[in-house]
């Protein structure tokens, strides 16, 4: 039997503080139904524990060891074309905002409050949650096989701050450009922040990825088996590599990364593209 890494332990104490019973009753009332390539937390090393969940007692330096750091990648989108862009870099620091040593763990998209944010790429929903407690508010993660992306690796794609729930549900399909619900500024605000200064209204978008098709939900977290951090920008290449090493490492030509993208009318820029901007772009 193996024994239960201290980092699960705290995380699993800490579903117990908030008022579940513990871990076998939460896991089975958020998710009655075991998803395909769900697997159970024995399964989870303590370091991916750490790298992609990032609880409060882990080391920050394990999710910059899974690829959670700076890549000078941006986005390059078609010409002729309104799309919404990012305010804020990936993996740019936010020790500032959170108190201690973190990293942005994705990109941020303002948009107007309602705005719909988009599925990246067909998928299936396998976390949903209201995240009351989290900085990102109510949130939705989806799980693309290689066959959804044309990349061949199990990637997730979180989108976060809905102004409100998404109607879809766990276990549902998706498909690519379809709507998963408004864009809202939903979630915490940072204990530094100025009283009565609040979020604008954007989408946080997030990429992990793994070579295992298998997961591991947790409370408020899908948890890649051996999951790596993708800089978002990196799916758009729509091939390997795509680690933030390899990104880091591309010359600067290369690192503005065309992006495709769905257009208002329904269109997808290319045709063949399995992957889309979260937000649609407008023409002229
Ligand atoms: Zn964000």
């Amino acid at each position: 039997m193996k024994t239960i890494p201290t980092a699960l332990f705290i995380l699993l104490s800490s579903v117990a503080v908030l008022g579940s019973p513990g871990l076998g009753r939460a896991a089975s009332e958020r998710s009655p139904v075991t998803l395909e390539g769900q697997t159970t937390s024995a399964e989870l090393d303590e370091e991916t524990l750490c790298a992609i969940g990032r609880g409060r007692k882990c080391d920050i330096r394990l999710a910059i060891k899974q690829g959670l750091f700076e890549t000078g990648l941006s986005p390059r989108f078609p010409e002729n074309l309104k799309c919404r862009g990012i305010d804020e870099r990936w993996a740019i620091s936010y020790t500032h905002k959170r108190n201690r040593e973190s990293y942005h763990g994705g990109i941020d998209m303002p948009a107007p409050f309602g705005t719909p944010m988009i599925a990246a790429a067909a998928g299936t929903v396998v976390g949903k949650y209201r995240g009351d407690r989290s900085y990102r508010g109510m949130e939705i993660i989806l799980r693309h096989s290689p066959e959804d992306t044309g990349i061949p690796l199990w990637t997730y794609t979180q989108y976060a701050h809905f102004d409100e729930m998404p109607k879809l549900e766990v276990g549902q399909r998706v498909r690519m450009g379809e709507v998963l619900g408004p864009t809202g500024n939903s979630g915490k605000t940072p204990t530094r922040r100025k009283r009565g200064k609040q979020r604008r209204p954007a989408i946080h978008f997030a990429v992990w990825y793994s070579t295992s098709p298998r997961f591991v939900a947790l409370r408020n977290k899908i948890i890649p088996v051996d999951g790596q951090w993708m800089d978002p920008n990196a799916l758009f290449r729509k091939k390997l590599p795509l680690d933030s090493y390899s990104m880091k490492a591309l010359p600067e030509a290369e690192k503005k990364v065309p992006i495709s993208v769905m257009v208002e009318d329904g269109k997808v820029i290319p045709a063949e593209t399995r992957i889309v901007w979260p937000y649609t772009c407008r023409r002229g």
